[in-house]
Parts: structure tokens; sequence; C-alpha cells
């Protein structure tokens, strides 16, 4: 590919991103996430989100679910705050706590009312965003969306939910020029995930190395997005959000897998790892 710099995410990388927490600092340091998504049946990707963004350390974090959610979240995760949208799903997209990043898209469904107020967000959110799964279904829907989407947000698909974004791609090289322009244009970062998940901004290419098949399980990807909106939350600028939480949560599974085995490793086991993730940078 011309005229884009590729890179290999190392450990190094990562380290020099890493903030050292100040002797006196308070909560109020390290942001407020919003997490918005859920739905009558899939409670449970927000509930993976909202832990995740706590666990990676966002100073408060706040859910906006449908109410059917409420005693399933606060019971799951007395740590998070909670706030209600609509009965079986998120229709509004009202909240009154003051996040510096918000998380979208985890479990949130596509009915009709959920996209209408989706667009209707989208067009007076000022805050920076990670996009992540039906909320991008959505944006695929209706791609004039994607003008509206704040620069510097993180979309964070699959390569189904990228596909259905940009159209189906010839080769791995015709993928990856896609990217380039898909992020160039928007002036996103995107987290193209897969076995190497690729980190693109500007004209770079990061190449992500850890993780493994244990991976490949239900709301791992719903983590992933926590991880990386309470990154955000801490001041990580969002390309060093995007790159250190995809190497953390790859990490958790290469940490994980010697005592855990592929199989019986799940999302959760993901947020049980983490904190090894983080220490095994130093
Ligand atoms: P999702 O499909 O949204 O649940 O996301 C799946 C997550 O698991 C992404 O972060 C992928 O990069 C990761 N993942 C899935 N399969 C593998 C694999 N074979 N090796 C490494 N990571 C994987
Ligand atoms: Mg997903």
């Amino acid at each position: 590919l011309k005229e884009v710099k590729h890179f290999i995410v190392e450990k190094r990388d990562v380290q020099s991103m890493y903030k050292v927490r100040d002797k006196f600092s308070h909560k109020g340091n390290f942001g407020h996430s919003l997490v918005i998504g859920g739905s009558y049946g899939k409670i449970g990707a927000v509930t993976l989100t909202s832990k995740a963004a706590l666990k990676s350390g966002s100073g408060l974090v706040t859910a906006l679910i449908p109410e059917c959610g409420y005693d399933i979240l606060q019971i799951s995760i007395p740590e998070v705050m909670v706030e209600v949208d609509s009965e079986k799903q998120i229709e509004l997209f009202q909240y009154v706590s003051q996040p510096n990043v918000i998380a979208v898209g985890p479990g949130i469904g596509t009915l009709d009312k959920t996209i209408s107020g989706f667009e209707k967000f989208l067009k007076s959110n000022k805050l920076p965003l990670v996009i992540d799964a039906d909320a991008l279904n959505i944006l695929s829907i209706n791609k004039k969306l994607l003008e509206l989407i704040p620069e510097n947000s993180i979309l964070t698909p699959h390569p189904k939910e990228f596909e259905r974004l940009v159209g189906k791609w010839k080769n791995d090289h015709d993928k990856l020029n896609k990217l380039k322009k898909f992020v160039t244009k928007y002036k996103i970062v995107v987290v193209l995930k897969g076995a190497n998940t690729v980190i693109a901004f500007n004209d770079e290419l990061y190449f992500n190395t850890t993780g493994n098949p244990a991976l490949a399980t239900a709301g791992s990807g719903d983590v992933l997005t926590g991880i990386i909106v309470g990154l955000v939350a801490q001041n990580y600028l969002p390309v060093e959000a995007a790159i250190f939480g995809t190497y953390l949560h790859g990490k958790t599974a290469s940490l994980a897998v010697s005592k855990t085995g592929i199989e019986t490793f799940t999302a959760s086991t993901i947020l049980e790892y983490l904190g090894e993730a983080y220490l095994s940078l130093f």
C-alpha cells in the first residue's frame, strides 16, 4: 500500500503510552464514561461494556439502558450508575450525567425507534464516540449518518460490520485500502477486529499481535469497546486508546489460556485477567 505507514504494536509502544497515576489523584481525574446500549434479551452486552469501562480505569461510569435492564445492571455492577430510556429498547438517547466520552451500540438492536433516536442523537451530540455493534449496523443502513460522527471518534467493527459499511473487498490489499480511505474521509479511528486486529488512523495502520482464538466468544467485542471508552475517558488520545485497549484485550487471552484453556475462556474471563494484562506491561 502506497503512502501508508505500517506498524506492528510492541510491548514497548504501549508501555510508553501508559499514564502513571499521581499519588494525589481522585476519581474526577479519570473521566466519566457513558455507555448507551442494551435491549430486552441483550442487557448482558451493555453490562459487559460498562464493567470493562470501569475496569480499564474510568473514574465514573454511567450506563443508559432500557428500563427492563435496571435491576440486572445495578445488581451485576454496583459501581456503575444507571439511567433508563424506554421499557425494552433505547429510543430517546437522553441522559443527565456529564460524561466526557460515550460508547454506543452493544446490545442496542435495530428497531425503527432506536434508529430514529440514534439519528437525532448524532445531530445534537458533540462528545467523542466509541461506536460498536448494532450502532455500526445503523450507520450501514443510513450511510449519511457517517457525516455526523465527531472527528476522532472510534469505530470498532468486526469484518462483517465493516463490510456492511464499505462493501465487499476483493482481497486483503483491497480491504486495507478501503480501511485507509474510510478513516481519512471521516477523520476517525477504526479498529478492524480479527485474529490480527488492525487500528487505522490518518495514513497509519497498527497491527495488534496479542490474543488468540479464546477471544472468539460471545461478548468479547463488547468488552473491547468498554476497555477503549474507559481509556478515552482517562484522556488517552483516541488512537492510543484503540491501540492500547486492543493490546490489553488480547493480552488477557494470551495470559489466561495456560490456566483456563481455550473453551472455558469467556468475555467475563477477559475482565478477570485485565489486571494481569496491565501488570504484564512492567
Ligand atoms: P466481536 O465479534 O464484536 O465479539 O469481537 C470479537 C473480538 O475478539 C475482537 O476483539 C477480535 O479481535 C477478537 N478475536 C476474535 N477471534 C480472534 C482470534 N482468532 N484471535 C485473536 N482475537 C480474536
Ligand atoms: Mg461485537
